[in-house]
């Protein structure tokens, strides 16, 4: 009975991101009064234009299987708005896969790119999932630490340390989850040549992609001439059209690539709801001065909570640059680790936060705050993280 299981599982963890969540849940039924900056989950409604577009899907009676990659109609958008966006051309009939989810688009690419023995470098602080879906795929994560007194800058130096034969791919995040940072053309530049000259494939999560602060200042490694048929590009619809629960998301990238990736998704998923699909067009082609209205309030979040968690002794914070988070360097205020610290605030404060060990080993020291949550919800929280950080322990 020793080896019901997987034995590539025993070195899997559960999402630290999902556990949280579901611990904040239980504690609020059981009556605590909680505040959760722990999940990075929109407040907002969906818009009204994406929800109306599913209702008349399911109206119509369009519910049944779709092209395994995705509608044709969803597929174009997501076409045009890469090629509008970076200049960069995918040919919607064999180069674009839509997924159910964006997690699902990541997890279909490692398992189209990796073979056992193959190694991955992520840059990490980095979102829970990548090293545990590079395991499921029977291949090895190598973390690759950022610091944070560099305000976790990637280098071409940094990447070549942790180079070893086995290494096929790198795992990118830009605007990252959790530090907040956008990577910068120098680093950009850095990583386009460092995956040429070593031939590895580049998975791009761009699922934060039109969360940054400073217009325009995202941009895409398959942008790059050398990175053009070696990029795999993922985004998705939870996070810039508050659409979480909808479970959609999209892959694109050259077609030897994505002749790979659609085997995986037609064996595991099959492709993302019919009706849930309507939605995505809604979205990519509709109105988005709602995006617009989300971006600001993230903008005043982040302004506000770096200002007030920056007034407490000890913590450091560096204002970010994209998504909708807060990492503050908590290591000078004498926990044990990150772990610990949120276990105490909890315990302290009623607030529930994400320990950065959780995103690797770059992240400890640190803690994630959400800033996803509503203004009345993150400033309470906020407040009542600076008022208990601050008394002498
Ligand atoms: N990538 C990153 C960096 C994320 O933070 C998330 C959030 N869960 C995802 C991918 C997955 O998004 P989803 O599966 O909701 O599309
Ligand atoms: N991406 C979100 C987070 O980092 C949602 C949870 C998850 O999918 O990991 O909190």
């Amino acid at each position: 009975m020793e080896h019901r299981t997987a034995r590539k599982l025993a070195q899997v963890e559960r999402s630290a991101t999902m556990a949280l969540a579901d611990r904040a849940r239980s504690l609020q039924q059981s009556g605590r009064q909680i505040i959760n900056l722990a999940g990075g989950d929109p407040h907002f409604g969906t818009p009204e234009h994406v929800l109306d577009a599913a209702q008349n899907a399911l109206a119509e009676g369009f519910t049944h299987y779709t092209s395994s990659r995705g509608l044709p109609e969803l597929r174009k958008a997501v076409a045009d708005r890469l090629s509008r966006r970076s200049g960069v051309i995918r040919d919607p009939e064999h180069e674009v896969v839509i997924t159910p989810s964006a997690k699902h688009a990541v997890f279909a690419s490692l398992m189209a790119v990796l073979d056992p023995g193959d190694e991955v470098l992520i840059p990490t602080p980095s979102w829970v999932s990548y090293g545990q879906m590079v395991r499921l795929a029977g291949a090895q994560p190598v973390p690759v630490p950022l610091f944070a007194a560099d305000n976790f800058t990637l280098s071409r130096e940094l990447l070549e340390a942790k180079l070893t034969p086995r290494i096929k791919a790198i795992v990118l995040n830009s605007p990252t989850n959790p530090t907040g940072r956008v990577l910068n053309a120098s680093e950009l530049r850095d990583i386009a040549e460092f995956s040429a000259a070593h031939d590895l494939v580049i998975i791009s999560d761009e699922i934060y992609e039109d969360i940054v602060f400073e217009v325009n200042s995202h941009r895409s490694p398959a942008e790059y001439s050398e990175c053009a048929d070696r990029t795999l590009t993922v985004s998705g619809f939870s996070k810039s059209y508050a659409m979480t629960g909808w479970r959609l998301g999209y892959v694109s990238g050259p077609r030897e690539l994505m002749d790979a990736v659609l085997k995986v998704q037609e064996h595991s998923v099959g492709e993302a709801g019919s009706f849930i699909q309507r939605g995505g067009v809604a979205a990519l082609l509709g109105d988005h001065s709602p995006v617009q209205h989300m971006v600001e309030q993230y903008d005043r979040h982040r302004k506000w909570a770096h200002g007030a968690l920056s007034q407490v002794p000890g913590i450091e914070c560096a204002l970010p640059e994209g998504a909708f988070y807060l990492f503050p360097d908590i290591s000078a205020l004498g926990f044990s680790d990150s772990h610990a610290c949120a276990q105490w605030l909890i315990d302290e404060a009623g607030v529930v936060v994400t320990p950065g060990s959780a995103f690797g080993p770059g992240g400890e020291g640190h803690i994630r705050l959400s800033l996803a949550p509503s203004t009345a919800t993150v400033e309470a929280g906020v407040n009542r993280l600076c008022d208990v950080l601050s008394m002498p322990r």
